[in-house]
């Protein structure tokens, strides 16, 4: 349920009701937008809410059919942009996060981490703990591969994107990282979800390869209502029949997704696609659609990475896609 505020309550009211709300029981969640207030109930017997409809300052109580509510565009209907320190996701700037699948050595970081900076990006990207299908695949390094990620973020002045497996990993990542990513075959997992959600670290939420939109929505409305509302969505392709490519990336999602939420939405054309060559076009497809970032792999020699070398693009391959990039984010009034 949410209660909508006239654009000239005051901030009383809003008290007034919120107080109310919660002294019935209800969680509350506030959402201040540039033209009014927006208060969203959540709770048992929320018909109960429709009493407050006669209170100072209400315009109308509205009932959220859907299965997510704070992550939905009726509780939030401005775009919401999500800080990664000083870096706002969800804005007019598309946001690309690059560096390589898996943190393998110091020297392997550093070489990406300096080649994302010159490049002007902000974010470097880099797999510590790895959830690899073949348990005879690397595995990660682990606290030692954050330590690494964590000199380069000192050195390049960057902010770093790392991926949490479970609950000891995701404490070491929320001390070491500046975003949690939560992978793929983790987007279900709702006592991590839980976790994560009592953080205050941003999150990138990656969609389960078998997931639907709904089901995504709904992993991120786990985090929100467990207390964290820095929640990034990232497309990273499905599952299909179709076999020439990895995974089928859904561009729809893009439309999607800013229709039905108001949190920001970034896509991955590496795991989606499965091949370095097919990055960049998919890339320029998702930044013309209207995706507010990228998370690209790239690596300083593909051909000898531990984890995704055929998706990774080499480092002059990733600059030439950046410059492709930033003519195109300004054809479609976005800046990179
Ligand atoms: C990754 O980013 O390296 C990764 C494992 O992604 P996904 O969870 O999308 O498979
Ligand atoms: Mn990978």
């Amino acid at each position: 349920m949410i209660v909508v505020m006239r654009h000239d309550a005051e901030q009383e009211q809003i008290e007034a009701i919120r107080h109310r709300l919660i002294d019935e029981g209800f969680q509350v969640h506030l959402s201040q937008g540039v033209e009014r207030t927006i208060i969203g109930v959540i709770g048992e017997n929320t018909e109960r809410v429709f009493a407050v409809s006669s209170m100072a300052g209400v315009e109308q109580v509205v009932p959220v059919h859907r299965p997510y509510k704070l992550v939905s565009r009726e509780f939030h209907p401005d775009d919401s942009i999500i800080n990664i320190g000083k870096v706002p996701v969800g804005g007019k700037r598309v946001i690309v996060m690059a560096g390589p699948c898996a943190v393998e050595s110091h020297d392997q970081v550093m070489q990406a981490a300096e080649v994302v900076q010159q490049l002007g990006l902000s974010v470097l990207r880099g797999g510590a703990y790895k959830p690899r299908t073949s348990p005879y695949s690397f595995q990660g390094m682990r606290v030692d591969g954050l330590k690494i990620l964590a000199e380069a973020r000192d050195r390049y002045g960057l902010m770093i994107i790392t991926e949490a497996v479970d609950h000891e990993s995701l404490q070491q990542v929320v001390e070491w990282a500046d975003v949690v990513q939560i992978g793929a075959r983790n987007m279900q997992n709702y006592e991590l979800l839980k976790a994560v959600g009592q953080t205050e670290k941003p999150v990138l939420l990656k969609r389960g390869f078998a997931s639907t939109i709904d089901e995504w929505l709904q992993a991120a409305e786990y985090i929100v209502a467990h207390g964290n509302p820095n929640v990034i969505l990232c497309e990273r392709g499905i599952r299909t029949y179709e076999s020439k490519t990895r995974n089928t990336l859904d561009l729809s999602a893009i439309p999607v997704i800013k229709e039905l939420s108001h949190l920001p939405v970034v896509i991955d054309p590496s795991h989606s696609t499965g091949h370095w060559n097919w990055v960049a076009p998919m890339a320029r497809a998702a930044v013309a659609a209207g995706a507010d970032g990228l998370i690209i792999e790239a690596h300083p020699n593909p051909a000898e990475a531990l984890s995704d070398g055929p998706q990774s693009l080499s480092l002059p391959h990733l600059a030439e896609l950046v410059h492709s990039l930033r003519a195109l984010a300004e054809v479609v009034g976005r800046t990179l």
